[in-house]
C-alpha cells in the first residue's frame, strides 16, 4: 500500500479537569449519540475520559476544564500546553477562576483556617494539612491564561452540549469556531 492510500491518522483530542468540578466534562458527554460522531472524528489521548495518564505525542486539541489552585494544576497546564497545538479554556473556572476562586475574596491563611480550624464543623480543635504529598495550593486560584497562551474561550458553567460539540466540530475539520449568539447566551 503506498503512502497515499494509508487511511489518514485522526486528529486527537485531550482533555483535563483542574480546579474545576468536572461539570464541563459531564456537559460533553451530554452531546448524547453524537459521541459516535465524535470518536469517528478524533482519537482521544490523555483524558479522565478514557483515564490515560500520559500524552502519546502531540495532540490536536486539548480542553482544559477548571483555574489553576495548587502548584500541581499549574504542572498539568503547563505540560497540556506543551502537548497541544489548540488549547481551549472550557467554562467559567478556566476562563475566570470561577466558584473556586470565591476563595481569593479572603488570603490563603483565613481560608485555611475557616476550613480546618475554625469552621463550624470543626472537631477537636482541627489541624490544617501539612502532608508533604500534597500540592501547595496557590496564594489565590487563577484562570488558565494567567500561566499560559489559550487559544480559544468557551464560556458558560459549564458550556452546553451543544456549545462544545459546535466548537469542538469546527476545530476538528479545520474551521474558525463561530459560535452564534443562541450557544453564548445565559439568562
Ligand atoms: Fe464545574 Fe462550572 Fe467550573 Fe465547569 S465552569 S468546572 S461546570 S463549576
Amino acid at each position: 500500500m503506498s503512502a497515499k492510500d494509508q487511511p489518514r491518522a485522526k486528529p486527537k483530542l485531550a482533555t483535563c479537569s483542574l480546579a474545576g468540578c468536572f461539570g464541563c466534562h459531564m456537559s460533553l458527554l451530554d452531546i448524547d449519540e453524537r459521541i459516535v460522531e465524535l470518536v469517528e472524528l478524533v482519537d482521544l489521548d490523555k483524558s479522565p475520559l478514557d483515564d490515560k495518564k500520559a500524552f502519546d505525542g502531540m495532540v490536536d486539541i486539548g480542553l482544559v476544564e477548571g483555574g489553576c489552585a495548587n502548584e500541581h494544576n499549574v504542572h498539568v497546564l503547563r505540560d497540556f500546553r506543551a502537548h497541544c497545538r489548540i488549547l481551549v479554556s472550557v467554562g467559567a473556572c478556566a476562563i475566570t477562576g470561577g466558584i473556586p476562586a470565591m476563595r481569593n475574596l479572603v488570603s490563603l491563611r483565613e481560608c485555611l483556617e475557616e476550613a480546618y480550624l475554625n469552621g463550624p464543623t470543626v472537631e477537636d480543635g482541627g489541624m490544617i494539612p501539612n502532608d508533604e504529598d500534597l500540592p501547595l495550593l496557590l496564594d489565590r486560584v487563577y484562570p488558565s491564561h494567567e500561566f499560559v497562551k489559550i487559544d480559544y474561550l468557551l464560556p458558560g458553567c459549564p458550556p452546553s452540549a451543544d456549545a462544545i460539540w459546535a466548537a469542538l466540530k469546527a476545530l476538528l475539520t479545520g474551521h474558525e469556531p463561530k459560535l452564534p449568539y443562541g450557544l453564548l447566551k445565559y439568562e
